[in-house]
């Protein structure tokens, strides 16, 4: 299961794992959804092994030796892009906006409305933060889940920057030439703010993840528990029984004594009977704690089973990037039939569309769920269009 916010996708991590792959000198040999890894001798990496073979967007097939899948969320992709990350824990890119695609945002692209033109303007120079974050989900017992995501926010206005998230993944690879590397020049005191920050909004994303986790670790607890209260069910009838089995034979001697005329055997007799009497005392006061026990419930027994299955979510940052990049103002030419409109909207370079545009008529925000739907007597949102 991935989080709904989460960009990285199938392609982008068979892109990076290429790149990644090739980088290291292994060569792939593709067939189909099945790639086939062999690394030269000289290499030292932690790869699997000198062969092995990648399994693509097949989470579900079980992997035979040398079989390691490939998705947003196998370990396998986790641990690649840890590793590339760590090899600059720190670092600036600068985006040069002649280098990157003007972004058309998914409301503009639908209803046959066409973009003739799309000119930017930079005004200034903004910078953001991307950070890497490693989410580990355990617990003392069985489970353990580690994540990767990477949150991007603007320095100045903290605002998160998804696409910029995507530029993160790209610029991580070993290969990327085109995107400029320099130092990060952040004070501490900031970037400790921008992680203090972040670090709340990751645990949010990922928080159908833990919820996943936590009713599957609370499952397992409950049914721990259940073992022992049956187990200690069944080791009270035992004692019960026992306890019977006592009580017959304590009747059985009394009645024996009462035949034996003997002093000698009676005196014998009499011992045993005290014998039989005290292990039946200490059966009977095992049996009481064991009642009263469950009467209560076993609330030991239950609070060490739920702290073994309990949750801890350690999050931590992998690598700081800092992305400088240009900020303005894009010009869209809009046609529709015979009719055409201009619009201009905010606009950062790698950002996409910073400003957010409202429907003329119903002044409801155009977006992913509301796309423009007419030009012709001013910008019309889809959902007041029709009514
Ligand atoms: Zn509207």
């Amino acid at each position: 299961m991935t989080d709904a916010t989460i960009l990285i996708t199938q392609s982008a991590v068979e892109q990076f794992t290429e790149q990644y792959l090739g980088s290291l000198g292994a060569t792939i040999e593709k067939h189909g959804n099945r790639w086939e890894i062999t690394v030269p001798d000289d290499v030292t990496t932690d790869l699997p092994a000198d062969r092995f073979v990648l399994l693509c967007n097949d989470a579900a097939t079980e992997l035979n030796e040398n079989e390691r899948h490939l998705h947003p969320e196998s370990s396998f992709f986790q641990e690649i892009l840890a590793d590339a990350s760590e090899r600059q824990p720190t670092r600036k890119v600068v985006i040069a906006s002649e280098d990157t695609q003007i972004e058309i945002p998914a409301w503009l692209q639908e209803n046959n409305i066409s973009v003739n033109d799309a000119t930017f303007t930079p005004y200034y120079d903004r910078s953001a933060i991307a950070i890497l974050y490693r989410i580990s989900i355990e617990t003392v017992s069985e489970y353990q889940s580690e994540l990767l995501r990477v949150t991007a926010i603007d320095i100045r206005s903290k605002k998160r920057l998804p696409k910029l998230e995507e530029i993160f993944l790209e610029s991580t690879l070993p290969t990327e030439s085109q995107i400029e590397s320099q130092p990060v020049d952040i004070d501490k005191s900031t970037s400790d703010d921008l992680i203090a920050q972040t670090r709340e909004q990751i645990v949010e994303r990922v928080q159908p993840k833990i919820d996943e986790i936590h009713q599957a670790a609370s499952r397992a607890a409950d049914a721990e528990i259940e073992e022992y209260r049956q187990m200690q069910h069944q080791r009270l009838e035992e004692l019960e029984e026992k306890k019977t089995h006592l009580l017959n034979r304590i009747e059985n001697i009394s009645e024996s004594i009462q035949q034996h005329s003997d002093e000698g055997n009676r005196v014998e007799i009499l011992q045993k009977r005290k014998e039989i009497k005290s292990e039946y005392d200490d059966i009977e006061s095992e049996l009481e704690g064991f009642r009263h026990r469950r009467e209560q419930g076993y609330p030991e027994k239950q609070q060490e089973i739920r702290e073994r299955h309990a949750l801890e979510v350690t999050v931590s940052p992998l690598t700081m990037t800092q992305i400088e990049y240009e900020q303005g103002e894009i010009d869209l030419e809009l046609e529709k039939g015979t009719v055409t409109r201009s619009v201009t909207l905010g606009y950062g370079a790698g950002v996409g569309i910073t400003e957010e545009l409202d429907c003329e008529f119903c002044e409801q925000t155009l977006g992913e769920h509301n796309s423009l739907r007419a030009i012709h007597e001013g910008l019309q949102c889809s959902q007041c269009y029709s009514s």
